[in-house]
């Protein structure tokens, strides 16, 4: 049997997936694989793969049409445009997390060296962010999830961003008691327990943990915003990301326990997706 080729399997890829994601996706695979580049693969689609080769991309393009998440496949997701890695022990950074890295950017001005603050890290993805702009910047992350925290620092290290601190840490307990932030923010699960999503898409593959605190989804900013003041300094802020129903909730939320300059900003779609508000006290 003479080996198939790049092209050849890049076809065959195509019969079972249409569509240009689909298509990108079996290259990007078949680039792992083979370690080759995307020009690579399009100026050399006569390159036989090998059996080593072809059985691996098999297997990796089954589970994706299976529903498994592309990044964990390929075991890392590009965010704010730094190439982490991901596993299921932790959430795929989604690109409308950059508007909380955005909304926190432009709340620390880069000459002050500040106290930050990541709760829920996962991949580090936000905490890493912030800290290769902010380079002044004394970034801590937190996360219940040792598996997850493993994750992080791997990232942290391999981007060179040893400066942050991590914490096993369940939102506040594991933070060390004298600490005190100019800014904290937050990814955390917010969608409701029996929200039909959890059932759909990369969500089914993802840790539930990261995903929905239960009951209606407002339960991790309950917690967050009446905690928060204790560990932040006058004048700093609290910023979240939710989803795109929750808005009017948190906004009363911050409102109720006193912080001020509550607002809401809206994602590239339009939607309600980050709330800020600022502790005075
Ligand atoms: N934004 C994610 C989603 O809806 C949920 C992430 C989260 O709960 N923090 O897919």
């Amino acid at each position: 049997m003479t080996a198939l080729q790049v092209a050849a399997v890049l076809r065959g890829a195509r019969q079972d997936a249409s569509g240009p994601e689909a298509r990108r996706e079996a290259e990007l695979l078949l680039q792992a694989v083979t370690g080759m580049s995307r020009a690579g693969l399009i100026s050399h689609g006569d390159r036989p793969l090998t059996d080593a080769e072809h059985a691996q991309f098999s297997a990796l393009w089954q589970r994706r049409l299976q529903g498994e998440p592309i990044a964990y496949l390929l075991g890392w997701r590009e965010f704010y445009g730094l190439r982490l890695a991901v596993s299921p022990a932790v959430l795929i950074p989604r690109p409308e997390t950059e508007l909380l890295v955005d909304a926190a950017l432009s709340r620390l001005p880069d000459t002050q060296s500040l106290n930050v603050l990541d709760l829920g890290t996962g991949s580090g993805a936000i905490a890493l962010a912030i800290a290769a702009n902010r380079p002044e910047a004394s970034v801590h992350a937190g996360d219940v999830s040792a598996a997850a925290l493993d994750v992080a620092r791997q990232n942290a290290k391999a981007l060179g961003l040893a400066q942050v601190c991590f914490h096993l840490s369940d939102w506040f307990q594991g933070i060390e008691p004298g600490l005190r932030f100019d800014l904290i923010l937050s990814n955390p699960p917010y969608i409701a327990e029996h929200d039909a999503h959890l059932q759909q898409g990369d969500l089914r593959f993802e840790p539930l943990q990261a995903l929905t605190p239960g009951g209606d989804g407002l339960a991790s900013y309950r917690h967050v915003i009446k905690a928060a003041p204790e560990w932040l300094n006058a004048g700093g802020w609290l910023l979240f990301e939710h989803g795109y129903d929750q808005a009017d909730a948190i906004r009363a939320l911050f409102v109720d326990a006193g912080y001020s300059d509550v607002s809401t900003l809206q994602d590239i779609e339009g939607r309600d997706r980050v709330t800020v508000g600022q502790w005075r006290i």
